[in-house]
């Protein structure tokens, strides 16, 4: 079993009511005053941070928005320099995480982040900007937040249909992990973690949805499988994901939740030890047909048509993803994905 591992560095704290440690953390990170991003709708639950802050905040910036628009960085860049912040704070999902990772490409300046989805993109050093339509994406150390504080107080108020989605995509991502070729034993345990954390977490929401356990292991599962993504190289279903997302513009976690059990089917052959870990994780005999299950219990959507996939662009996505392929552990067969494209427009059961 060779290997090679190189952990990322940070740190985290895990705790109800962490949030209250925010300004300490920014005292021991030596940022004087950061700037604070938020979306439009969190500005209430940011501006009771920035109260508890006091000067240690900068500023607000409240227009974090899908897909790290570039002017929308532009303008939170000038509120950093008039402010003279020394850090940005991010509270909220992946969506202000990556606004603070666009200003830190470009200004070095540290992030501390606060998540309240579990789309785990504070333990990555992956970026993305769009502009002009199109989303350009990049790996740079200097975009992986110091530090996170995860307080599963803060999800509470979390919709539990983007609690579902953004859960489904996080386990999208150590499912993947487990198969990686830039793997190793480490990961290949917080991946499998992650994934019963995650399911366990989601079928517990699915009873009470402000249920603070449930709440908190949906969370510890997304560090976790945020922290998978963060270090392994992602395969055929992120590829297949973000060619349809790319280029037929369907909605990103509600991809991830149709697509996982169809492109882990596909790969079962080729990895037969990450897929009994995956069954192993949620306690079934079979790993695809348990994510299936998953996501059917959860309600979560099952067909590409259901999402807004019109079946004339499958031939298309086909093209698509095999140009530039992700490594994978079972070689890229058209017939075979073309199968696999049309079992999952129609939501069929995994093959
Ligand atoms: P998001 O950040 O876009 O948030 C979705 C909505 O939920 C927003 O309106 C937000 O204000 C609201 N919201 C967030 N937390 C809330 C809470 N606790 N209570 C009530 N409302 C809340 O969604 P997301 O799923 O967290 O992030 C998706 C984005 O993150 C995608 O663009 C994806 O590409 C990116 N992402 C990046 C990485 C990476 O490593 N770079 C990893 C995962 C996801």
């Amino acid at each position: 079993m060779d290997f090679f591992c190189q952990s990322l560095p940070g740190r985290v704290r895990f705790a109800n009511g962490c949030i209250a440690q925010t300004g300490n953390e920014l005292q021991e990170l030596g940022i004087a005053q950061a700037l604070v991003l938020c979306t439009p709708r969190q500005r209430t639950a940011a501006l009771a941070l920035i109260d508890r802050l006091g000067p240690r905040a900068a500023g607000l910036f409240d227009q974090a928005a899908m897909h790290v628009p570039v002017d929308g960085v532009a303008r939170a860049r000038e509120l950093v320099v008039q402010t003279a912040a020394d850090g940005v704070l991010a509270y909220g999902g992946g969506s202000t995480v990556g606004l603070a990772k666009a200003i830190a490409l470009e200004t070095g300046l540290p992030i501390v982040a606060v998540p309240t989805t579990y789309a785990g993109s504070e333990m990555t050093p992956i970026y993305g900007l769009t502009e002009g339509g199109l989303k350009r994406t990049g790996r740079d150390p200097r975009v992986l937040p110091r530090s996170v504080l995860y307080d599963p107080t803060l999800t509470l108020e979390l919709p539990l249909a983007l609690s579902i989605s953004s859960g489904l995509n996080a386990i999208a991502h150590a499912a993947e992990g487990l198969y990686a070729r830039d793997g190793n034993p480490v990961l290949g345990l917080m991946a499998e973690e992650g994934i019963r954390a995650l399911a366990q977490g989601l079928a517990g929401l699915l009873a009470d949805a402000r249920e603070l356990r449930a709440r908190a292991d949906c969370l510890y599962g997304a560090w976790l499988c945020g922290s998978v993504l963060g270090q392994a190289g992602m395969a055929l279903h992120h590829k297949l994901c973000h060619v349809l997302g790319g280029a037929f513009h369907l909605p990103h976690a509600q991809t991830h939740a149709v697509m996982l059990a169809h492109t882990l089917a596909y790969n079962a052959p080729a990895a037969p030890q990450a897929m009994a870990r995956i069954a192993r994780a949620l306690d079934c005999r079979d790993g695809p047909r348990g994510v299936q299950e998953l996501a059917l219990r959860l309600g979560a959507p099952m067909a590409l048509r259901d999402i807004g996939m019109d079946a004339t662009g499958l031939d298309r996505a086909l093209e698509l993803a095999l140009q530039n392929p992700y490594w994978n552990p079972r070689p890229l067969e058209r017939d075979a994905l073309r199968g696999l494209l049309r079992r999952a427009w129609s939501g069929d059961p995994v093959a």
